[in-house]
């Protein structure tokens, strides 16, 4: 595992309490009565079709498995593919007191998502960015979460009006932002740093989804959009590397049959799990929160 940088960690939680990296949306979406959301946590991407969504489930079933209690909040509400990886197709969230009850997994993961509440999972979603916003103020303030260590929140992709209201509205506390290999050269990563620098909410670091494959008869690592060039385009941004999958026909198939908690390898992502619980805890110790 790559070092963490504790001191740059510090420095982002300071700007994030003390000033300019507070969350300063016109609107903020409160938390209710039944939920005791700790901490919320963002996965963004500069465009869709990076692995996104397939980032935020490792992460989320990555802490669950270190006993975390652990949501998503899949807020890519036009493009809602948490809950089938998770294996709740055709699954549907519940009502209680006119609040909705988050559909638990196997693996103790509680989701919402907007699949859960469409009558099929194959009806399009055409809601105008008011009405998508509104649905994602429901799924954050009236969802009854219970006790939630980490909200990771799956942003809508790129840089759309519904992905600045998130940021604006949600009290999120970091991002992971995830790319593909032609994105760090195209600059799309810029879009995204450069939206969370705007919004002004931390940056927790940088994954590079679908770096290389390793061919199934020799072993041999194949780079097909050539060497990695997650270090320099982390260090670019001066931003911290956060690790990088492969593309993996298994991994593919586990998200389509919705089996990925059975099948993800122990460890992925290992920086990116740390620095989400190491900025949760540095926040919990400032805040003087046990
Ligand atoms: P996004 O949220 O960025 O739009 P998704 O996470 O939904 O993207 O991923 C898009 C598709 O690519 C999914 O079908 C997923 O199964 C597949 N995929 C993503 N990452 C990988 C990977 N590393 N190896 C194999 N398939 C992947």
């Amino acid at each position: 595992m790559a070092d963490i940088d504790e001191g740059e960690l510090r420095k982002e939680v300071d700007e994030v309490l003390h000033g300019t990296k507070r969350n300063q949306g016109p609107q903020v979406f409160e938390q209710n009565g039944r939920s005791d959301i700790k901490h919320v946590m963002g996965v963004i991407s500069g465009k869709g079709g990076v692995g996104k969504s397939f980032v935020t489930g490792i992460l989320a079933v990555e802490l669950a498995r270190r006993g975390a209690r652990v949501g998503i909040l899949d807020a890519d509400i036009t493009g809602p593919s948490i809950p089938r990886m998770l294996g709740l197709s055709g699954v549907h969230a519940t009502g209680e007191d006119e609040m909705l009850v988050p559909v638990t997994t196997k693996g103790a993961i509680k989701v919402m998502s907007a699949n859960l509440v469409l009558e099929s999972e194959t009806d399009p979603v055409l809601w105008r960015g008011p009405v998508v916003a509104n649905a994602i103020e429901q799924f954050y303030s009236e969802t009854i979460w219970g006790d939630i260590d980490y909200l990771l929140v799956d942003m809508p992709p790129g840089t759309s009006d519904v992905a600045l209201t998130v940021f604006q509205s949600l009290p999120i506390e970091g991002v992971v932002i995830v790319s593909s290999p032609q994105d760090l050269v195209q600059m799309v990563v810029g879009k995204a740093v450069n939206m969370a620098n705007m919004m002004r909410v931390p940056i927790l670091g940088l994954v590079e989804n679908m770096a290389y494959l390793t061919c199934p008869h020799c072993g041999e690592k194949i780079e097909p959009y050539g060497p990695s060039r997650l270090a320099e385009t982390a260090e670019s941004f001066g931003i911290s590397p956060l690790g990088q999958l492969p593309i993996d026909p298994a991994l593919a198939a586990a998200c389509d049959q919705g089996t990925i908690e059975d099948v993800l390898p122990e460890g992925l992502l290992p920086d990116a799990v740390q620095t989400i619980i190491q900025v949760s805890e540095l926040m919990d110790a400032a805040l003087g929160r046990g």
